[in-house]
């Protein structure tokens, strides 16, 4: 029995006697190497499963550490013993069971003092098995939870509003290209790189989960590294105990499907021969120009033009040939055209085109520069060496009555643009709408 090497049997029988139900194996060590063992608490076998005859010093207790833990632990067992700054050692290490399996154990040794000379190391062992496992699948779901959440480009945070404070897992860092070790998150900070455009909307989405506990928006952020990504968060209030708040929420990096829904967007609004705005997208900026008129009264002015003679110039060159004449008159017309003008194609080879801020006098000017535009093309037909002549016919409205419909300020606009034909083409006629 390890216990022999205490000197007075009495006290041995009582201290073997009063550890057997402890749960921790108690030792003490001479305090030089080899660290020969003076006491160790007989209820080793059954607290840590292992055989423990024959050990007598350190070094046996060694050879039952894992191979892997060996080197290590002897390393840092001989550290502290040489450090006089260093009281206290604690670490966890695996020992062999007599099932040959090996068991998790944490050792905390104590260096033992009088008058200022350390006389032996004392310490305890503990079976903390069970809980370094699951520390341990703990970690290893950690890690998989980081590395699922990487991969979905989804990140999880707490706030703390109150406080604004502001906590961020690791791949929000990574999503926002920001470094973990250097960046402090807070609140404010955090408002600070949301997209200026999308602030209102952010305002709202708090004021809506103070109402309902429940976060849920999506907003741009412009990161530091001058990248600016869509995202996607959603978050629920959690009302402390001590009347505080803590939203816990999740944000997901949703550039990619933005991008693609504004793609499908820009699709669904153009026309796909000409690539200009088509008849559906017209009818609502038209409908959202009126509006504005009526409740502000902004001035705006509507042309539309017809090519003449085109059924001619298609019987004539082709229809592949006509296509290219709708294209290149378009691109010629969107060169000419502000970027707050909408042009579109209405059908066939007839164009809208919407001014805004824009009258009368000025929505003529603008129709004779792209009267001329059509001029100045200069497309060959296959096998010609001449360019074609086109022309087209324009009808000009000013918007000067407020109880006009959208589809009125069409038939009047259209009712000049046919004048414009009747009277011989390639002209224009203009009025006010009132
Ligand atoms: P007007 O001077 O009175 O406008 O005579 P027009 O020949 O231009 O008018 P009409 O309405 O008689 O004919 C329009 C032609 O435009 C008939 C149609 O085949 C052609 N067209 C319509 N859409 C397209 C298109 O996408 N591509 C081509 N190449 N032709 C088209
Ligand atoms: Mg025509
Ligand atoms: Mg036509």
């Amino acid at each position: 029995m390890p216990s022999r090497f205490l000197f007075n049997p009495e006290l041995t029988a009582l201290l073997n006697e009063t550890l057997a139900s402890s749960p921790a194996v108690i030792y003490r060590l001479y305090a030089e190497p080899p660290f020969a063992l003076q006491y160790l608490s007989p209820n080793v076998a059954e607290a840590l499963h292992i055989e423990f005859s024959g050990i007598s010093s350190m070094a046996d207790w060694m050879t039952m550490q894992h191979p892997e833990d060996r080197q290590f632990n002897y390393a840092l067992f001989k550290d502290f013993a040489a450090d006089t700054n260093q009281h206290q050692l604690t670490r966890r290490y695996r020992l062999r069971s007599h099932a040959d399996e090996y068991v998790w154990v944490e050792d905390s040794t104590k260096k033992i003092e009088r008058a200022g000379l350390v006389v032996a190391l004392a310490g305890a062992i503990t079976n903390v098995h069970q809980q370094q496992l699951q520390a341990q699948e703990a970690a290893q779901s950690r890690r998989l939870l980081s590395e699922a959440q990487r991969i979905a480009r989804i990140g999880h945070w707490v706030s703390y509003p109150q406080q604004n404070r502001l906590e961020w897992s690791a791949n929000i860092y990574e999503m926002f290209g920001l470094d973990q070790q250097s960046f402090q998150p807070t609140i404010s900070g955090f408002m600070a790189m949301i997209h200026e455009a999308d602030r209102d909307l952010e305002q709202q989405a708090l004021k809506h989960a103070e109402e309902t506990g429940e976060y849920d928006v999506e907003h741009r952020v412009c990161c530091p590294n001058g990248r600016i990504i869509w995202v996607h968060e959603r978050g629920e209030i959690k009302r402390q105990p001590d009347g505080s708040e803590q939203i816990i929420g999740t944000v997901r990096d949703i550039t990619e499907a933005k991008e693609m829904q504004q793609e499908l967007l820009q699709l669904a609004r153009t026309d796909a021969l000409t690539g200009v705005y088509n008849h559906r997208y017209f009818m609502e900026t038209l409908q959202q120009e009126l509006t504005r008129y009526q409740r502000h009264g902004r001035v705006f002015s509507v042309v539309m033009y017809d090519l003449d003679y085109f059924k001619q110039l298609n019987d004539t060159y082709g229809h592949s040939f006509g296509d290219d004449v709708l294209v290149g008159c378009a691109a010629a017309m969107q060169q000419r055209l502000r970027d707050v003008d909408t042009l579109a194609r209405l059908g066939g080879e007839e164009f809208a085109i919407l001014l805004p801020e824009t009258d009368l006098a000025a929505a003529t000017t603008v129709a004779k520069q792209l009267q001329d535009c059509v001029h100045r093309l200069q497309l060959c037909p296959p096998q010609q060496i001449e360019p074609v002549a086109v022309t087209a016919s324009f009808g000009v409205v000013q918007i000067a009555a407020k109880d006009v419909t959208r589809d009125e300020i069409l038939q009047a606009v259209d009712q000049l643009m046919y004048r414009a034909k009747r009277q011989g083409r390639d002209q224009m006629v203009c009025d006010l709408l009132d």
